[in-house]
């Protein structure tokens, strides 16, 4: 299994580590050429939601990599690549726009925009998940056909359409794989 983690901008080395600890085979994917290389699934990680989205466009990984996702490849994107990956976002224009969800980005505020709980998730672990929040989104509506996997105070914070899994939050900057190990099985 090969998994390739999109690296343009922000925490992405974090999801490298993460893999590396599973003994899971990956490249990072800055270009390209990165992807002409056959690969099995797709991470798109946190960072910036706006900047990475400009630069898909601008490195001419938009196309490709939606199709790879139209196509059935298994994606996880954690917070600003739960945005990514979102049909629609409150106020703004989406990005690669696959899944049915509704997102409302930067959605904890000012005085709770980081922060971390330990949630019980029992479609995805047996014992209480460690979850960091930074500057998270939430999703503020999930279409039919989305499995909501948490809710944290009346808000989706992760969720699965087919293929497609997304975090509010950050599980690569935990020591706690659950939620990798449950997109690897995907
Ligand atoms: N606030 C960022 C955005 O809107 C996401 C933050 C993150 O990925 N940790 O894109």
């Amino acid at each position: 299994m090969r998994i390739g983690i999109l690296a343009l901008q922000g925490a992405f080395i974090e999801h490298k580590h993460a893999l590396d600890k599973l003994g899971i085979e990956s490249f990072e994917i800055r270009q390209r050429r990165d992807i002409a290389k056959p690969f099995d699934g797709l991470i798109i990680p946190g960072g910036e939601s706006t900047v990475i989205g400009r630069l898909l466009h601008k490195l001419d990984l938009f196309e490709p990599l939606k199709a790879k996702i139209e196509g059935g490849m298994p994606v996880f994107g954690t917070c600003a690549g739960l945005i990514l990956l979102a049909k629609n976002i409150e106020g703004e224009a989406s990005h690669l726009g696959v899944m049915d969800i509704t997102v409302r980005r930067n959605a904890y505020g000012r005085q709770y925009d980081s922060f971390s709980v330990n949630a019980d998730v029992p479609k995805v672990s047996e014992k209480p998940v460690p979850l960091v929040f930074i500057r998270a989104p939430w999703i503020e509506r999930a279409e039919k056909g989305v499995d909501v996997l948490l809710e944290l105070d009346g808000h989706i914070v992760a969720a699965r359409q087919n293929n497609m899994l997304v975090t509010a939050f950050h599980p690569e900057l935990t020591d706690n794989t659950s939620f990798l190990e449950y997109f690897i099985n995907m």
